[in-house]
């Protein structure tokens, strides 16, 4: 997916070109694999896997991830924290 405004999560501004994005941070010692974030997910960039036996979720195509958060707000443990990252260009967002 090519990097476009529909990425923008409002860290700054999209007029001059520079565009931030939010990804979800899964923290996975507390993650129950209950699943209901991958459920949410429109584009279906999380997946459950089993990491030495336990099941948690992972972003599995962070390219693909919009940033629109809906995981973060669907889990009903607060095991996902949206998180700023890195800009195209390397910069911090
Ligand atoms: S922020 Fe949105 S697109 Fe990205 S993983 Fe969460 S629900 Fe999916
Ligand atoms: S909703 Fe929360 S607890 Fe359930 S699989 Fe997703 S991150 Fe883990």
């Amino acid at each position: 997916m090519a990097w476009s405004a529909a990425r923008y999560s409002g860290g700054d501004c999209p007029v001059d070109g520079a565009v931030g994005v939010k990804l979800p941070h899964i923290h996975t010692s507390r993650c129950t694999g209950c699943g209901w974030c991958v459920a949410a997910c429109p584009p279906g960039v999380l997946s459950l896997q089993v990491v030495a036996w336990r099941k948690h979720a992972v972003l599995h195509d962070e390219q693909g991830c919009t940033g629109c958060s809906q995981c973060e707000r669907r889990c009903p443990f607060g095991v996902i924290t949206m998180v700023k990252t890195e800009k195209p260009d390397g910069r911090q967002a």
